[in-house]
């Protein structure tokens, strides 16, 4: 990796005042040239030149009312999306349908046979069904681009001395960012201070490695884009380090703005089912089409004649494609999309809500997943004492029970005289040869606290403020504070002159602090056997002693002690620089480093994840947790919760190493804990779980949590703490980072599947009914019981709206006490086809009876009014039955959806209209209905329908729940 120049704060005097400047000469701030109309060289300026031309100040930042001002006149920070079909083009997309084509080919032939009527109903049929149709697609984009702006990316900022999460949106030229490990940098920015800065900017300059930055680096006001360190361009993201820096251009003003031009408006990917709908369409369409054409030879052989032939080929043809599924779909998954909202899950790809429903395995992170994310330090050892803390705001208090340690290396520390508990002079531990040395302990815990004060991230950035970032982080800050040290202040009198950052591989963090007399020291912490390793001295009292074997056990032990208490543990060292080590050498920051102590945080598990991770269980869903922390740790946390048994085993991520992919597909089919695990780890696992046939969800957090993200069939990112790269690599982002939230999202995954299959089975069935009654009577040698219009009214008005309304109920009770569904598992499985088909031929001879009942007076139009009413009804008792699988239409309250009593109302209303009312009546042909003609439509309807009910009731009947999917 690259690293130019020093990484250095630049905060201080300018090096060279208006240095290189020749072009900084432009007022005001700029998304913004000169006025010259030169481009302001921003990279090659003194940053205090940049903060003057761009009127903001280095550490408070913009003042809110400034900020929103400059937001006014230079915009919004997006680059501008490229086409958008207008709501016209939208509409007009509606008609281009093969079947509209058809429709208005026979219209027209109605027309030239003079049947004028019939041409104008059949057009406003065809109207009133692309309104519909643009309607709900409508809706459904607008729920799918409100979810887009959910996911929409955010920026941390300074203003008012205050760090804040905005929009990236709203950034303004001026506004100060702070950006790290993971960021995606949300707007051109000049670095102001960097630490070990390393960018990605392939994007920009196609050079795939990162290249390091430097807010100090030299750079020729000539240099190109790809040689300029002190720079950050939007779009480009961070892989190291972290960074604060100055907006100097926003929006379409920035160099991705000026490359890119127009971003294209992002596609909508179909899910899996859509697809295959798509495809069972296309199969239907040309089956259907098939079969008009040998209805219409036949009628015509027969000598019927040719248009009336046509006409009955066409209704056929709109009998039999079920036209109105795709946009159903669509809608039903926009809406249910929607409701995971509320249940804090956002769906970035469409995809992954049916693949939720799949979900064999679940695996989360712990910190923050499973736990609060709200660390309090609770206990900190050192050499010759231990203390505690009951708690967030509490002071530290010499701790009676001594360094925990159960393997009896250290003996507990009792309270004496000198430190009572509740006393706030602190007691002590023994120290060498068991003698307890209260002034030795507190100096120590002392330079402990300033150690993790100053080796943290997490500092307020103004008096007023609060500490922010990460939680272990802000909760040593606390811990400082508890113990009198105020992190900001220390931090203030002894900058940082270098910064080896955290990350999950590493596990530790180390910064180089000069103090005022220009001493410089290295300040580690981290995982305590990576720091213990790097260990050579012990502090005890003031100064370092050599760490003996003893030592290092017994601190080991006393780590791993507390560990088993749930607490997260830290060692904490440090070490002074000779004034000719570079305090950028990792080798040199940290090794030989004198141990301070450990200090252990507390992390409460989240109280509504045992349940959760019951509810998963009952689902047939594997938990398993998958943390960098030590496996004692976890191993406490996962009994707590219920994820791991007393005999379970935890399995360390380096022991996944020696492990080859048969093995280790084996051996995660059984671990439900793994510890100390890295991010190549998680990618290793999701593998291994794929090559067992598992669908696996996995979560992350870490720039490198990436990759497994991807790998995973769902990708599940942290809205709150996560960074920008894993939200983009995943598939669904949790707003509140809880694992309850996963289980809810595949609650709502399956109850969207279980709708999808519930109007696909209604529709289905009224299609396979409509086509048999046309089919039978041509057959026969009847007339057409129903005419082409009335089958276009049926299926394009009056089954369209109870189908949508289907995909709006609410999820099952026992949507989590099934399996998982097969992901390649049919559409009809279940019985589902063979359910289609029975209701289909009820609904095809209700029809036809009434159709004969009724115009065997010779009343051909009556025949056919009693055929639609009996279809029509029919279909309306259908919907019921369809709203679950395994429940009879009364065990579904019809409360749990109204949308549902009222599409059936208001599809009931149509259809006595076109009865009933005079100018309907007459396009439809009509005849008023009389009460003993309703007597046989109901009594009809209600037979078959009584005989189903009854014949499931009865001993030996149909199974009343049908198992789909598979055992567990
Ligand atoms: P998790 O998956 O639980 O978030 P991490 O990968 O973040 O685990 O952390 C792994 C280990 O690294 C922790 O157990 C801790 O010992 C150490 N660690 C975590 N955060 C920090 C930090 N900010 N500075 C130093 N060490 C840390
Ligand atoms: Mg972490």
């Amino acid at each position: 990796m690259v690293r130019p120049g020093k990484d250095r704060s630049v905060r201080g005097p300018a090096p060279r005042p208006g240095a290189g400047a020749g072009a900084g000469t432009g007022p005001g701030p700029g998304n913004h040239r000169t006025p010259a109309d030169r481009p302001v060289p921003w990279h090659a300026l003194p940053v205090e030149r940049c903060l003057e031309i761009l009127g903001t100040d280095g550490d408070s930042g913009l003042a809110a009312t400034e900020a929103a001002r400059r937001l006014r006149r230079y915009g919004s920070n997006q680059l501008r999306e490229a086409r958008r079909d207008s709501l016209w083009r939208k509409l007009a997309v509606q008609f281009q349908g093969v079947l509209v084509l058809v429709l208005v080919g026979a219209a027209a032939l109605s027309a030239a046979l003079g049947e004028q009527a019939d041409a104008i109903t059949i057009l406003v049929i065809v109207i009133v069904n692309a309104l519909l149709g643009f309607l709900h697609e409508h809706k459904a984009e607008q729920a799918l681009e409100a979810l887009k702006a959910l996911a929409a990316p955010q920026a941390r900022v300074v203003r008012d001395g205050h760090r804040q999460v905005v929009p990236a949106a709203d950034l303004v030229p001026g506004d100060l960012i702070l950006v790290e490990a993971g960021d995606r940098i949300p707007a051109d920015a000049r670095l102001l201070e960097s630490h070990s800065l390393a960018v990605e900017e392939a994007a920009l300059t196609g050079e795939s490695r990162p290249v390091g930055k430097a807010a100090g680096a030299a750079c020729a006001p000539d240099a190109s884009l790809a040689e300029r360190p002190t720079m950050v361009y939007q779009g480009t993201t961070v892989t190291r380090g972290r960074a604060r820096a100055v907006v100097v251009a926003t929006g379409m003003a920035t160099e991705m703005g000026r490359i890119a031009g127009l971003l294209e408006a992002a596609e909508t990917e179909p899910t899996p089912l859509q697809q295959r709908l798509a495809h069972l369409g296309r199969v239907l369409v040309t089956a259907a089409l098939a079969v008009c054409a040998v209805v219409v030879v036949l009628g015509v052989i027969q000598g019927e004649g040719l248009a009336s032939m046509f006409l009955a080929g066409v209704s056929l043809a709109v009998a039999a494609v079920p036209e109105g599924l795709p946009a159903v779909v669509t809608i039903v998954l926009a809406l249910g999309v929607q409701r995971m909202v509320q249940a804090h899950a956002i769906i970035r790809r469409l995809p992954a809500v049916e693949t939720l429903g799949c979900a064999t395995v679940i695996c989360s992170d712990k910190t923050g997943t499973l736990t609060e994310n709200r660390m309090t330090a609770r206990r900190a050892v050192t050499a010759s004492g231990a203390f505690g803390r009951s708690g967030e705001g509490e002071p530290w208090r010499p701790d009676p029970a001594g360094p925990v340690d159960r393997a009896g290396i250290a003996s507990p520390a009792r309270p004496d005289g000198h430190g009572a508990p509740g006393g706030d002079e602190p007691a002590a531990a023994p120290g060498e040869a068991g003698r307890p040395d209260p002034g030795a302990a507190a100096a120590e815990l002392r330079r402990l606290l300033e150690a993790v004060a100053l080796c943290n991230n997490a500092v307020p950035v103004s008096a007023s403020d609060d500490p922010a970032g990460d939680p272990t982080e802000v909760g040593l800050v606390k811990a400082a504070w508890a113990g009198g040290i105020d992190a900001r202040r220390l931090q203030r009198e002894r900058p940082r002159v270098a910064e080896h950052p955290f990350s999950s591989e590493r596990r530790r963090m180390a910064v180089v602090c000069r103090d005022q007399r220009g001493r410089r020291t290295s300040y580690v912490k981290g995982a305590p056997e990576v720091v213990l390793e790097r260990c050579r001295f012990l502090l005890r009292g003031d100064g370092p002693v050599p760490l003996t074997g003893t030592d290092r056990q017994r601190m080991a032990a006393t780590a791993a002690a507390m560990a088993e208490q749930a607490l997260r543990v830290l060692a904490v060292a440090v070490r002074p620089l000779d004034p000719g080590q570079d305090p950028e050498d990792e080798r040199v920051a940290e090794s030989d480093l004198v141990l301070v102590g450990l200090v252990g945080l507390m992390d409460p598990p989240r109280p509504e994840v045992p349940a959760a991770v019951e509810r998963c269980r009952r689902a047939g869903i594997r938990p398993v947790m998958v943390t960098g922390d030590h496996a004692r740790t976890a191993a406490a946390i996962g009994r707590e919760l219920g994820l791991l048994g007393e005999a379970d085993p935890v399995v360390e991520g380096r022991e996944l190493e020696a492990l080859d992919d048969e093995q280790l597909a084996r051996r995660v089919a059984e671990v439900n804990v793994f510890a100390r695990v890295a991010p190549e780890h998680k990618l290793r696992i999701v593998r291994a779980l794929k090559r067992q046939g598992a669908v696996v969800g996995m979560t992350g957090d870490g720039v490198n949590d990436a990759p497994a993200l991807k790998e995973a069939h769902i990708g599940i990112a942290m809205g709150r703490t996560g960074t920008d790269v894993t939200r983009e690599a995943a598939d669904m982002i949790l707003t509140d980072d809880n694992f309850a939230s996963i289980v809810a999202a595949v609650e709502q995954g399956r109850a969207i599947y279980d709708n999808i299959r519930k109007f696909i089975r209604y529709l289905l069935a009224c299609n396979t009914g409509e086509i048999l009654v046309m089919f039978l009577a041509l057959l026969a040698g009847l007339p057409l019981p129903l005419r082409p219009i009335h089958i276009l009214l049926v299926n394009l008005v009056t089954d369209g709206l109870p189908a949508v309304a289907l995909g709006l109920e609410p999820a099952e009770p026992d949507v989590m006490n099934r399996p998982p569904r097969h992901p390649r598992e049919s559409l009809f499985a279940g019985g589902l086809g063979r359910r289609v088909v029975v209701r289909g031929v009820i609904i095809g001879l209700t029809t036809l009876t009434l159709f004969v009942l009724g115009s065997a007076g010779g009343d051909l139009e009556r025949g056919r009014t009693m055929a639609l009413a009996g279809l029509v009804l029919s279909q309306m008792l259908h919907v019921f039955d369809c709203r679950s699988e395994r429940r009879s239409a009364f065990d579904v309250p019809l409360s749990a959806n109204p949308a549902l009593a009222a599409a059936v109302a208001s599809s009931v209303a149509v259809l006595l209209a076109v009865i009933y009312w005079e100018p309907l009546a007459r396009s439809f042909y009509t005849v008023p209905l009389r009460p003993g003609d309703w007597v046989m439509v109901l009594g009809a309807v209600l037979l078959p329908w009584v005989a189903l009910v009854v014949r499931r009731h009865l001993p030996g009947g149909p199974p009343r729940a049908v198992q789909a999917g598979r055992p567990v």
